[in-house]
């Protein structure tokens, strides 16, 4: 994984190109999320959001990517929420990715139900793709022997095929996903 604090790790690199299209069974709200706005996708993708991030498009590739798959466009740039085709957008103020995060969670109720917003780590960090539990025996040869040794359960991406198990630092990123969605409780 190319960041130390995520909870899952990474087998191998991610491949490059598209990040997994829109998941219709995915209840919404659904996300597509700026250029300035990586960290903030991760960790929408860690609460088992669906939010698509793909620094590469244009303004006007963001804005019509939203629209076709009804994504809500969270941004940094006010100029871009003033758009002719910005309909459903939201411009987050903080440069912090903590207060982003807490903000999109209040304004749009996000919940830790999965019925309502999607499951936590259900979603690859990468790429947006589902994760699906997968047999131990069958990333045998795809994970180092230390980390097959010490780990019963594994996660592949249905998108990206990468396999998932859980790091040391899960129980930090939990902490931190419990710390933010205290905000949502009465
Ligand atoms: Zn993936």
């Amino acid at each position: 994984m190319r960041n130390g604090r995520d909870t899952f790790v990474v087998a191998e690199q991610h491949q490059r190109g598209h990040s997994a299209t829109a998941d219709e069974a995915c209840p919404k709200p659904r996300f597509i999320a700026d250029a300035m706005l990586g960290k903030l996708a991760r960790w929408l993708r860690m609460l088992g959001v669906d939010t698509v991030y793909e620094p590469s498009l244009n303004d006007t590739e963001l804005l019509e990517r939203s629209i076709e798959e009804d994504r809500v466009l969270l941004t940094r740039d006010f100029r871009l929420t003033q758009r002719k085709l910005a309909r459903n957008c939201s411009l987050i103020e903080s440069d912090c990715w903590k207060e982003q995060l807490r903000q999109v969670v209040c304004e749009f109720h996000l919940t830790t139900d999965p019925a309502e917003n999607g499951k936590r780590f259900s979603r690859c960090v990468g790429c947006n793709g589902r994760l699906e539990p997968v047999d131990r025996e069958a990333v045998r040869f795809r994970v180092p022997v230390h980390i097959h040794e010490e780990h019963e359960r594994f996660l592949r991406c249905l998108h990206c095929k990468h396999i998932y198990w859980q790091g040391s630092h899960h129980a930090a990123v939990e902490r931190v996903l419990d710390e933010l969605m205290d905000v949502r409780r009465p």
